[in-house]
């Protein structure tokens, strides 16, 4: 059970990941509580399903900015907390990973410059209630475009891997290598993460899942980019085992035993698994030469 698959966008896998529905249920809880009656509710659904459909858009930003480079997208999965669209791989030029983290925050941007108009003749005092935000027909754009400018800042903040700890590995990696890069992005994260789940417990229970998502997010992308970036520096000369104990072609299985073992300990000293053998001379008509190969243990 891991979700809804929803209609292709552009090519791209979409789902709604189960979990969501747990969003909806708490919507609905929680107006209830406030006192809202089926209608409110129904439009405060509606809101946040509208809220997420700007979500998906966002993460399709980022999906097309980066096909623009050759990077394809998996899918996108839509959780409770946010969107996540999975790209085959990060851009890696620092240009490119700017453009591509700053893509889905601008898509909300372009949202509320359309939603504008509503937005400043609207007046936002009016349908407040103690517990809850009362979403109706009247204010149900202008919120929709409010949201959106703060979905796109908070999106900014630079924590890794959120889209604004993307650009500030990004802007890191004008004058750094990506792995130093990464890793000054990732501790700022987390810094950030550490503070987003104790506003949590005081405001949003959200935002406790967003900076344990940050933490974890942020970790496993740093260790990804340690790793590549030491693979992309070896060559095969390092991977290449210089020194190493040859065989005859009459010793047998027990000598090559005694060449693995440390001769005091009698640990394993070595983890040569093949040996070359050398047979010297082999008269062939042509003249002498060199029989050479390998004997697997
Ligand atoms: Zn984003």
């Amino acid at each position: 059970m891991s979700g809804l698959s929803l209609p292709k966008i552009a090519g791209i896998k979409l789902s709604v990941h189960w979990t969501f529905s747990i969003l909806i249920i708490w919507i609905i809880y929680t107006n209830m509580r406030a006192g809202l009656d089926a209608g409110q509710i129904g439009w405060s659904v509606l809101f946040i399903l509208s809220l997420f459909v700007c979500v998906t858009l966002h993460e399709l930003g980022h999906a097309l900015a980066a096909r623009h480079y050759g990077i394809q997208t998996k899918d996108i999965t839509l959780y409770p907390i946010g969107g996540v669209a999975r790209l085959e791989r990060m851009p890696e030029r620092p240009a490119q990973e700017l453009v591509v983290a700053l893509a889905g925050p601008l898509v909300n941007i372009i949202i509320m410059f359309l939603l504008l108009p509503v937005i400043l003749g609207h007046n936002f005092e009016m349908q407040e209630n103690e517990k809850a935000l009362i979403i109706g027909p009247a204010n149900f754009l202008p919120m929709l475009g409010v949201i959106n400018v703060w979905l796109a800042l908070f999106n900014l903040i630079p924590a890794f891997p959120m889209d604004g700890g993307r650009v500030l590995r990004a802007l890191l990696s004008f004058k750094m290598n990506r792995v130093k890069a990464t890793s000054i992005a990732m501790n700022v994260g987390k810094v950030l993460a550490i503070g987003f789940v104790f506003l949590g417990f005081y405001t949003n229970p959200f935002l406790i899942f967003i900076g344990l998502f940050i933490i974890l997010g942020a970790q496993s992308e740093y260790e990804m980019v340690k790793s590549q970036f030491l693979l992309s520096n070896l060559k095969v000369t390092d991977a290449l085992m210089t020194q190493f104990s040859a065989l005859d072609e009459e010793d047998s299985i027990q000598d090559a035993v005694r060449q693995l073992l440390d001769s005091e300990s009698k640990i394993l000293s070595s983890l040569q698994e093949e040996f070359p053998w050398l047979s010297l001379p082999v008269m062939i008509s042509s003249g002498p030469s060199v029989k050479m190969g390998w004997r697997v243990l």
